[in-house]
């Protein structure tokens, strides 16, 4: 029960947030998990090497390829793919555990990502793109990060064509150009979801006790 009645049971959902690299999901992923308790990020596994500043079992597991190709094979991963020169896979079990006692999911994962996730759990997947302003927005913040080499600046540039290409796939679009703007448009996106019937699975039988006493 809360102040103004009861709580209604729940599932909870998966957020998946893709983008080309460079458009500013990370910071907003970061905002949204900050501000919502009941939101938590999905923590990828990788063969990419850590950048610095990365932190293991907390930006994502690094794993080498073999460990990788073993949590693929034991039907640990609900998806993976191979994005850039590396593997990305989204390990199963805390996926499940957190929609089963009603708590959400933050995916921040590309096109492929996405795709596998609707097609396993269609009715839990609420899937965002997050666009860049403008292809010179997009050149500028990868080149601010400078973590990464002139080479692979270049190739994210190009791969975020295709990446780009994917965007009506998604069931809302929101071009970044103003991070608090983005920021409540993906909360109020969050909301909206929460509150869709399907997910509430308490709503049948607290309407069948209301029933019973009108
Ligand atoms: P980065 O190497 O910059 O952290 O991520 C590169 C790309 O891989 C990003 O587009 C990111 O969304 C995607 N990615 C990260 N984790 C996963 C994952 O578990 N699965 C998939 N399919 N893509 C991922």
């Amino acid at each position: 029960m809360t102040a103004h009645g009861p709580t209604i049971e729940r599932r909870g959902l998966l957020l998946v947030l893709s983008s080309p690299s460079g458009a500013g999901k990370t910071t907003l992923a970061r905002r949204l998990i900050e501000e919502d308790a009941e939101l938590s990020m999905s923590i990828s596994a990788t063969t990419r090497p850590p950048r610095p500043g990365e932190i293991n079992g907390r930006d994502y597991h690094f794993v080498d390829e073999a460990g990788f190709k073993r949590m693929a094979e034991a039907g640990d991963l609900l998806e993976w793919a191979r994005v850039f020169d590396n593997f990305y896979g989204t390990p199963r079990a805390p996926v499940e555990t957190a929609i089963a006692k009603g708590s959400d999911i933050l995916f921040d994962i590309d096109w492929q990502g996405a795709q596998q996730l609707s097609e396993k759990m269609k009715h839990d997947v609420v899937r965002v793109f997050i666009l860049p302003p403008s292809v010179e927005a997009l050149a500028e913040r990868l080149k601010a990060r400078a973590q990464d080499s002139d080479d692979v600046v270049r190739a994210r540039m190009q791969k975020a064509s295709a990446e780009i290409s994917h965007w009506p796939e998604y069931d809302y679009v929101i071009v970044n150009t103003n991070l608090d703007a983005s920021a409540a448009g993906l909360r109020a996106i969050l909301a909206a979801e929460r509150l869709k019937r399907e997910r509430l699975d308490g709503l049948t039988g607290f309407v069948r006790e209301m029933q019973k006493t009108l």
